[in-house]
């Protein structure tokens, strides 16, 4: 799709700031309803096919899909001992990236780490400037949210109830759901409602022996529920079906758009519409004000490869820059009506910083496979979910809330244990006897919204374009700690009970943000001293600004993000609309 040159003498019905999961729901929804956008993305366009490659041989790569040797991509190790990121100690590597960007097929979809900058408290940020943000690059697991989520301080008394049910959001699910594709399979279970699901992909031998296992014990494990359209969209010419090519495992998206993204998925369908301009290498710096009527007038931005900076308006300022940047953008937007930041008079802004907790998992190995003839089991966009099991009906006496398991097994392309000590043939043979043996999951559990867990501005570090950089206030605390025990605890139990012979057992928690599931820094609430916006993430102090990505969480709940961003989006996209009409803006 050519992006049209965008008029910035005309004022938009709305400029939407990020082309992500968010930004881009908002481009569909807006245009849907026949609004005039301007859709403003930092990063460039890239030719994301040639970017993807998704089926390009290992062999056929110079560094077997690796980045080149002058490039650096974070360890674990780098992010618990040295920090910040960016400082000394990498100087032989050009490029420095995140711990996801080990990657030729990503190393220009991610942010390269000292173009921008953060401090504070350890945290590995994952960022992708270009248009369609993360979404390039997700692992697709599409989950709901329930109300054991929603309402979960009347469970346990802890934080803060959205001010939404699952009621309210349900149709909005369905609507993306039907939208954008979803595989998975029906299990009616309250805290992880189903979807409208397309064909489901199959579990394997291993999996099928964890599952039967599982059910003994009265836990759920399903198919991963992937934003992958298995059956094909018939309204979106910009997606192709699923054909089950498995290179969604590889590091780095799926060059046929079945795989949910939101250029094919959103933001192409909407430029046909004919509503919406695009304009990318536009990094937004201010939200303006108008301070005759303290409503948000429009957007301050550079040109990201010319410097250059402009100036746009709009009735209507969506923020959509994903939660830390948009946490940011409105610290940045400080004037004299605002001098702690936009749509800040709580002072919430930046707090309630919240996420999962990553790390604990196993792997075992099914005896009875050893030797087998190898299967085509990497052919499918995801393995499984192991759904939440802690805190439902019983309290557990040592941590709130719950957690979850992604895993997979079953022969790949790259099969466990070519990482083990070995060489030539009879190395080759052990490795071939034992693939599609191995079973392996790990788990993602939720962090509590705390307000002493937050980003601000720092006062001295800013980025390539002059912008100040954010500051890190985040720390796991005792209860994700409690957790963390339990979770390596009852993988082992389960992989044991269901037969599997254990190969490891890992209890390493990892970083702060290794999930890139970050939620919280604006959260919605009904109370506008307690939080930053409403329930249909409008402002409550500047009625013309809505924040639609996961700042807006309330909690994060142990389900990932993605799918619940898009449906609150819609939901408060299709109110925005509804508002505007009525000069209520
Ligand atoms: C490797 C990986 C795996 C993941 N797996 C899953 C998963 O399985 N399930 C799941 O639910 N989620 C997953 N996620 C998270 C998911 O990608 C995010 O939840 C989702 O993309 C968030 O959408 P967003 O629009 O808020 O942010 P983004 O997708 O990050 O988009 C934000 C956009 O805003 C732009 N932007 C930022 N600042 C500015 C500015 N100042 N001016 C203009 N533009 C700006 C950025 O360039 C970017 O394009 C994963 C992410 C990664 C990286
Ligand atoms: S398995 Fe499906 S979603 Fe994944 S890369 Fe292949 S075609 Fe795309």
């Amino acid at each position: 799709m050519a992006e049209q040159e965008a008029d910035l003498s005309k004022k938009y019905d709305a400029v939407i700031i990020g082309s992500g999961a968010a930004g881009g729901m908002a481009a569909h929804v807006l245009t849907t309803h026949g609004l005039q956008v301007l859709l403003l993305e930092a990063g460039k366009k890239l030719d994301i096919e040639k970017e993807l490659r998704s089926m390009q041989w290992p062999y056929d790569n110079a560094h077997r899909g690796a980045l080149p040797p002058d490039s650096h991509s974070l360890s674990f190790n780098e992010y618990t001992i040295r920090r910040p990121p960016y400082g000394p100690g990498f100087e032989k590597s050009k490029n420095l990236y995140s711990y996801i960007g080990n990657s030729d097929y990503m190393k220009n979809i991610v942010v390269k780490e000292r173009e921008n900058p953060y401090t504070g408290t350890n945290y590995a940020w994952v960022r992708a400037r270009c248009l369609g943000g993360k979404t390039n690059i997700w692992g697709r697991l599409a989950l709901r949210l329930s109300d054991y989520d929603f309402k979960a301080k009347d469970r346990d008394g802890y934080g803060e109830n959205w001010p939404i049910s699952y009621s309210d959001i349900a149709p909005y699910y369905d609507k993306v759901d039907l939208y954008l594709g979803i595989t998975g399979v029906k299990e009616n279970l309250p805290y992880l409602p189903d979807s409208l699901f397309q064909r489901p992909t199959k579990l394997n031998c291993a999996e099928v022996t964890l599952q039967q296992g599982l059910k003994k014990m009265g836990r759920v494990l399903t198919q991963y529920r992937a934003g992958v359209t298995t059956d094909g969209l018939k309204h979106n010419k910009y997606r192709s079906r699923c054909y089950g090519r498995g290179a969604c495992e590889r590091k780095g998206g799926c060059d046929i758009h079945a795989a949910f993204d939101s250029p094919t998925g959103l933001i192409y369908p909407a430029m046909d519409t004919g509503n919406l301009t695009l304009r990318t290498n536009s990094t937004v710096r201010e939200i303006s004000v108008d301070p005759a009527t303290g409503k948000a007038s429009g957007v301050h931005f550079t040109d990201s490869q010319t410097m250059k900076d402009y100036t746009v308006r709009g009735k209507v300022v969506i923020v959509a820059a994903s939660t830390l940047e948009s946490a940011r953008l409105l610290l940045l937007s400080k004037s004299r009506l605002y001098p702690n930041g936009l749509a800040n008079s709580s002072g919430h802004v930046g707090h309630n910083f919240c996420e999962h907790v990553m790390g604990p998992g196993v792997a075992g190995q099914a005896k009875d496979l050893v030797g087998k003839p190898p299967t085509l089991d990497d052919g499918r966009p995801g393995g499984f979910y192991l759904a939440r099991f802690r805190n439902l009906t019983e309290k557990n006496p040592n941590f709130i809330r719950g957690y979850g398991f992604e895993g997979g097994s079953g022969s790949s392309m790259f099969p466990p244990g070519t990482d083990q000590p070995g060489f030539g043939a009879s190395f080759k043979e052990e490795i071939r006897k034992n693939q599609g043996s191995y079973i392996g999951m790990g788990a993602f559990g939720e962090v509590l919204a705390r307000y002493e867990n937050y980003v601000d501005l720092d006062p001295v570090v800013k980025d390539k374009w002059g912008i100040p950089a954010l500051r890190f206030h985040y720390k796991f605390g005792e209860n994700e700690h409690n957790m963390v025990k339990d979770m390596k605890e009852t993988a082992q139990e389960m992989v044991e009970a269901a037969g599997f012979k254990i190969i490891y057992v890992n209890d390493r928690v990892l970083t702060e943000g290794w999930s890139i599931h970050e939620l919280g820094t604006a959260r919605m609430g009904n109370d506008p001293k307690t939080s930053v916006l409403n329930q249909f993430q409008q402002s409550h102090d500047v009625k013309n600004l809505f924040v639609v990505d996961g700042s807006a969480f309330v909690n994060a709940s142990c389900q990932n993000p993605t799918w619940t961003i898009m449906a609150l989006c819609w939901r408060s996209c299709d109110y925005l609309a509804d508002q505007l009409a009525k000069n209520e803006l």
